[in-house]
C-alpha cells in the first residue's frame, strides 16, 4: 500500500512531537509526506494549498464561512480541511491507497450552517463532493469513533443516501437514510466496543459497498481524556487493524484516517506512528 501523510503544523501541545515522531516511517519508499503550513519554511515548499471558496460552498453556506472568518481561524481551518481533500484527490487519481490526515481543527461538528467544538470546515464533506465531481466516485462511507456525536457530518449528508455515516456515540441507536447512530455506553471496555464494530459496522459496510472509506478518528474517549469512556490506548491500535481489514475487503484498501478529538500529547505520540505503520504495511489486495 502507498500511504500519504497529510501534515498540518499548528501551535499547541498535542502534535508538538510531530513530524519528528514519524522517524523511521517517513523514510519508507511507500510513504509520502505532504505538509500544509509551516511558518519558517518558504512558501514554495508548502505541498498543500488552502481549500478554495467554491469548494467550501459545496458544503457550507456563505454566512457560515463569514462567521468562521470572523472567529479568526480562517486560514488554519482552510489548511486543516485541505489535508483531507488532497488525500481524497490523490486516492481518486490512484497516486496513493490510504492516508492519515493531521488536522488542526476537526470535521464532524462542522455542519452546513453551524460549527463548534473546535471544528470549522467539514473536510470529509468537501472531499466527498470533490470526488463526485472530479473522479466519478459514487458511494462513500464515513465512520466516526470520536467520543462525541458528529452533528455536523450528520447534517451535511442527512438527505444523501449515497453517503453511509456510522457514528459511534452516546446517542441512542438510530437510523435514517443511511445515517446511523450506534449507542456507546459512557463506561465501556475495549472488547465490548470492538465486538460492536465487528457486529454492527462490518456487515453494514459489506452491504453498502462504498468505494472509499473515511474514518473520523478521535482518541478523546480514552481513559484520562476529556471524553473518557474507559477505552485503553491499545484499543485504537486494534480498531485500526479492524478498519483496515474491512477497507481491504470492501474498497481495495482505499481509506483515510482523519484526526478528530483528543488532547494528550503522550497519546498522540504513542498512537499515531503505530496507526500509520498499520496503514503502510497493508498489502494491496488483488
Ligand atoms: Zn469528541
Ligand atoms: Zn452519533
Amino acid at each position: 500500500m502507498r500511504t500519504g501523510i497529510f501534515f498540518y503544523y499548528q501551535e499547541g501541545n498535542r502534535l508538538r512531537d510531530f513530524p519528528n515522531a514519524l522517524e523511521g516511517i517517513l523514510e519508507r519508499e511507500s510513504v509520502f509526506f505532504y505538509d500544509a503550513f509551516y511558518p519558517s519554511k518558504p512558501a514554495s515548499s508548502f505541498d498543500l494549498n488552502p481549500v478554495s471558496y467554491e469548494a467550501l460552498l459545496q458544503v457550507h453556506t456563505s454566512e457560515m464561512i463569514e462567521e468562521v472568518r470572523r472567529a479568526g481561524v480562517f486560514e488554519g481551518a482552510l489548511l486543516s480541511a485541505s489535508g483531507t481533500i488532497r488525500a481524497a484527490e490523490k486516492i481518486g487519481r490512484g497516486e496513493i491507497d490510504n492516508a492519515f490526515v493531521f488536522t488542526g481543527y476537526g470535521d464532524h461538528h462542522a455542519g452546513p450552517d453551524f460549527f463548534g467544538g473546535g471544528c470549522y470546515f467539514n473536510g470529509a464533506g468537501i472531499a466527498i463532493q470533490e470526488l463526485r465531481k472530479g473522479y466519478g466516485v459514487k458511494r462513500f462511507a464515513i465512520i466516526d469513533t470520536d467520543a462525541h456525536h458528529g452533528d455536523g457530518t450528520w447534517e451535511v449528508f442527512r438527505a444523501d443516501p449515497d453517503v453511509l455515516y456510522v457514528c459511534f456515540c452516546g446517542n441512542p441507536d438510530w437510523e435514517e437514510n443511511n445515517k446511523v447512530d450506534i449507542h456507546v455506553s459512557h463506561r465501556i471496555t475495549d472488547d465490548i466496543y470492538l465486538e460492536m464494530v465487528r457486529k454492527t459496522l462490518k456487515p453494514r459496510l459489506r452491504r453498502f459497498r462504498p468505494e472509499i472509506l473515511f474514518w473520523n478518528w478521535g482518541y478523546d474517549g480514552t481513559k484520562g481524556e476529556y471524553g473518557d469512556i474507559g477505552l485503553s490506548p491499545h484499543f485504537h491500535i486494534l480498531l485500526t487493524k479492524e478498519v483496515k481489514e474491512i477497507a481491504d475487503e470492501i474498497c481495495r484498501g482505499k481509506f483515510i484516517i482523519v484526526l478528530c478529538g483528543g488532547s494528550r500529547r503522550d497519546l498522540a505520540h504513542h498512537l499515531i506512528p503505530r496507526m500509520i505503520e498499520i496503514l503502510a504495511e497493508a498489502k494491496r489486495p488483488h
